[in-house]
């Protein structure tokens, strides 16, 4: 039986630049095998986005879905809120992504390789994203809300960040305490945590 674990916070894998996948390796056995291990650990764990480095290899591949199922628990505002929406999954090689104008929004986010907390992080509203596919086809698309978060997120891994690096740190909260939270807006949700004294803003 194997165990489809995630490599938590402290690992020095985390913390490593991952390598591009060279262009002649793109398409690959090792690669497929690779991205395999990805989408098991992805959907035994389960999240919405996992960068290779977090199961200890440290190569520039992300496998990125949001299932009907993971949104389906979100009312209708929250999701207009968080710009939240279902992706397909997709596979994203030697990923590359830059920020669209300066525009932000802040909401709360976790990571698999920290468990047991989330914190309020800013992010880019909108970016644009090039990779290529596990058929070495290179794609390129303009990424808004939610998505760009998880793009966001999933880059930082394979620059050895995590969101820790980027959140508001006051604003640190146990996954348990956040789901008394879960239902506010985020603003709302941020000053519940702060007590109120604090904009949720960007991190220093
Ligand atoms: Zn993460």
């Amino acid at each position: 039986m194997v165990q489809w674990s995630v490599v938590q916070a402290g690992d020095p894998v985390l913390r490593r630049r991952a390598a591009e996948v060279p262009p002649d390796q793109i398409t690959s056995r090792a690669v497929a095998q690779l991205v395999d291990r990805m989408w098991r650990t992805l959907d035994a764990v389960p999240g919405v986005g996992l960068a290779a480095p977090q199961i200890g290899e440290p190569w520039r591949v992300v496998v990125i879905h949001d299932l009907p199922e993971f949104v389906e628990h979100y009312t209708r505002l929250q999701l207009l809120e968080r710009e939240r929406e279902v992706i397909e999954p997709y596979v994203l090689v030697n990923p590359v992504i830059s920020a669209v104008g300066y525009e932000t929004r802040t909401h709360f986010e976790g990571c698999l390789s920290v468990e047991g907390y989330t914190a309020a992080v800013e992010r880019f509203h909108q970016v644009d994203l090039s990779y290529d596919d596990l058929q070495g086809h290179q794609h390129r698309a303009r990424v808004g809300g939610w998505h760009a978060r998880i793009l966001q997120h999933e880059v930082d891994h394979l620059d050895g960040l995590l969101y820790v690096d980027r959140m508001n740190t006051r604003t640190l909260c146990t996954t348990d305490n956040y789901a008394e939270l879960a239902d506010l807006a985020t603003g709302e949700a941020v000053d519940a945590v702060t007590g109120g004294a604090d904009s949720g803003g960007p991190p220093a």
